[in-house]
């Protein structure tokens, strides 16, 4: 299952919001915690994490979740689909919710993180697997290196 090379395009439910990502995807994850499960209003979250500098979106965004944390998800003004979230601490990337991508299908999680939240009958076919999350950046990166090669 070969992934498209960029320009990737998307939007959201009702269109207001376009997504276009110009660079590579740097690592696709799905994530059990219970903040995601409220946030997507289901099982767990789709991730698709891009450059900044490779992500843009038009249209009007608003901010949504719990606004601390220095997590920032932001919103379809319209019809409130849930776009994309930037994280301070990770100020080089944004995660777009995968769902979002018109090619969502060639997009699966690549890594599962917060599984000991995972209600039981959520079963994501990742390779890699997290009770927590990785626990380091060291981690992080090797998996978005063997993400990269795939
Ligand atoms: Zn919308
Ligand atoms: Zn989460």
């Amino acid at each position: 299952m070969a992934r498209p090379k960029p320009p990737l395009t998307g939007a959201c439910l009702c269109g207001a919001v376009q997504v276009t990502v110009t660079a590579p995807p740097l690592l696709t994850l799905a994530c059990h915690c219970g903040g995601c499960k409220k946030l997507t209003a289901s099982a767990f979250s789709l991730t698709t994490m891009v450059p900044k500098d490779g992500f843009a979106c038009t249209g009007d965004v608003i901010k949504g979740g719990l606004q601390q944390g220095g997590r920032h998800h932001y919103f379809c003004k319209s019809c409130l689909n849930f776009v994309f979230s930037e994280i301070e601490e990770a100020e080089f990337r944004v995660n777009l919710r995968t769902s979002v991508l018109d090619d969502a299908a060639l997009f699966p999680p690549f890594v599962e993180v917060m599984v000991d939240q995972k209600l039981p009958w959520a079963n994501v076919q990742a390779q890699h697997s997290f009770g927590a999350l990785p626990d380091s950046l060291e981690v992080l990166q090797s998996l978005m290196d063997a993400y990269s090669k795939q």
